[in-house]
């Protein structure tokens, strides 16, 4: 029998007559997730089992509050059952199907492209292993974009020339929706009166089946892939998506893969229909990334629970549920995950983490709530974006924390014409919180920080201020944070 998680929903080596699919309801009670993931779950789920019985194959659906209910109800002493190997928590899934008396057994998991194994085989003994290695091995073992065993056009990435601000009046093309069929509609009701949850249901569109992201792949590579590079940091008050995928949430739970969306794009570049720049950009972030985090928090799942390298312990302040702020950046960009459950990779890394970072927020409660505000959000991928790059709780996964004052918001988006705030003043109440806060922020790290050399010369700034100057700066942070945990910032 094949038991078919709900992240796992490809068809890629399928060989089964004999499916087990469990709905666990418990995990949707964890948190009170966006009303949007919980759909996307369920109704793809639901297309899927529609799908697989179509093709003849027998499949057992049961619904149950968690995997150990669902498995003591559907399987018998000695059953025998093969799963792919999951994202994460692979120890605690095989303890669950044990415990209904059945024997596991863990087989390749075609939504990844480098299994265990192979990962940890490249990482040998070394305790040190950096993204930019890796990512260079994956070009060299697979081939894309690369060219006589050197990298496409001499340099192995573009990022130089991947942080544009568009031109005045530029428009992305509008992505494609999915409307609801009957299960999803069926989904949408079922989540409202059974789930508490935290963001917009209306206007759920996203792809639940393989076809719709199919259509998502096609329309990404031929109307945004080639204007994606340039312009893939800009953050538009008008404009969520910037030319970006939106795949994650197809990419997430199997329906589709990520060989193919790489080689889809990587065949836009030889065709000439995508710039080298925009596809390197999107490969290193499916073949690179996506890769790398799951393994980071697969050999560190509970380091990373647990890690707070900068003792990092305030609460996360109420503008992140209620979105309550005169701060433009954070206003627009909670208000955008609240309605749609997605923002973009820069909006995530340079607002909504570097908020928390600065202001002093518990990794683990910022981690929380992208787990369960997002609609592609899963521990594997999300704990180590957010614990390990975005908070800097600990240095697994980036040498240097993300920390920013409000210029590089205002260098790559147009909130702070916006904005309530002057984004060029530090102290006084009219300025950017993000700056007292920044600098307060590597002030109060230095005996964590202080010693990076990459860190070098924003102390070498800091050490020019004025004791003074430095005061109020000290003064400033602290009204920034009275009134953002007041709910007034
Ligand atoms: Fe954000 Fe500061 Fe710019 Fe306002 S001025 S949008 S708070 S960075």
């Amino acid at each position: 029998m094949l038991l078919v998680l709900g992240d796992q929903l490809t068809r890629r080596g399928f060989d089964a007559d004999k499916v087990l699919m469990v709905e666990e309801s418990g995990f949707a009670r964890r948190y009170e997730y966006h009303p949007k993931k919980l759909v996307l779950v369920f109704s793809a789920m639901r297309h899927y089992r529609e799908e697989l019985r179509d093709a003849g194959v027998d499949v057992r659906y049961v619904r149950a509050p968690t995997f150990a209910d669902g498995f003591d109800s559907a399987l018998e002493d000695g059953d025998e059952v093969r799963v792919q190997r999951p994202a994460a928590h692979a120890d605690a899934l095989r303890d669950a199907v044990r415990d209904a008396g059945a024997t596991v057994e863990f087989v390749d998991n075609p939504n990844f492209l480098v299994s265990p194994a192979e990962f940890d085989d490249w990482t040998g003994d070394r305790d040190e292993h950096r993204h930019e290695d890796f990512y260079r091995c994956m070009r060299r073992e697979t081939g894309y974009l690369m060219e006589d065993g050197e990298p496409e056009g001499g340099d192995w990435n573009y990022d130089d020339e991947n942080r544009d601000f568009p031109p005045e009046g530029y428009e992305t093309p509008e992505p494609p929706s999915f409307p609801q069929d009957e299960t999803t509609r069926e989904t949408v009701r079922y989540v409202r009166e059974e789930f508490d949850t935290w963001g917009d249901i209306e206007g759920f569109d996203l792809p639940v089946t393989r076809q719709d992201a199919l259509v998502a792949l096609d329309d990404f590579v031929e109307n945004r892939l080639e204007e994606f590079g340039p312009y893939q940091d800009a953050m538009l008050r008008d404009d969520p998506t910037v030319n970006h995928s939106l795949l994650s949430s197809s990419l997430n739970i199997g329906l589709l893969r990520p060989d193919e969306v790489v080689e889809r794009a990587v065949a836009a570049y030889h065709r000439g229909d995508a710039p080298l720049n925009s596809v390197e950009g999107f490969v290193r972030q499916v073949l690179g990334w996506r890769e790398y985090m799951r393994h980071v928090y697969r050999r560190r799942t509970d380091e990373m629970h647990r890690v707070n390298a900068l003792g990092a312990t305030r609460p996360l302040p109420p503008l992140y549920y209620d979105g309550e702020t005169s701060m433009e950046c954070l206003r627009t960009v909670v208000e955008r995950v609240r309605r749609t459950g997605y923002s973009h990779h820069i909006e995530r890394l340079m607002v909504l983490a570097n908020f928390a970072l600065v202001y002093g927020a518990d990794p683990h409660e910022l981690d929380d709530w992208f787990r369960l505000a997002y609609v592609d959000a899963y521990s594997w991928v999300t704990t180590p974006n957010v614990v390990g790059m975005g908070s800097y709780a600990t240095d697994a996964v980036s040498t240097k924390p993300y920390a920013s004052s409000g210029s590089y918001i205002d260098r790559m988006s147009d909130f702070c014409d916006a904005c309530a705030y002057n984004v060029d003043e530090t102290t006084g109440e009219d300025a950017c919180p993000f700056n007292a806060l920044y600098w307060d922020f590597l002030d109060r790290n230095r005996d964590e920080l202080g010693d990076n050399h990459r860190m070098s010369l924003m102390y070498g700034h800091l050490d020019r201020k004025e004791d003074d100057e430095l005061e109020e700066i000290r003064e400033r942070a602290e009204e920034v944070r009275e009134k953002t945990l007041d709910g007034n910032i």
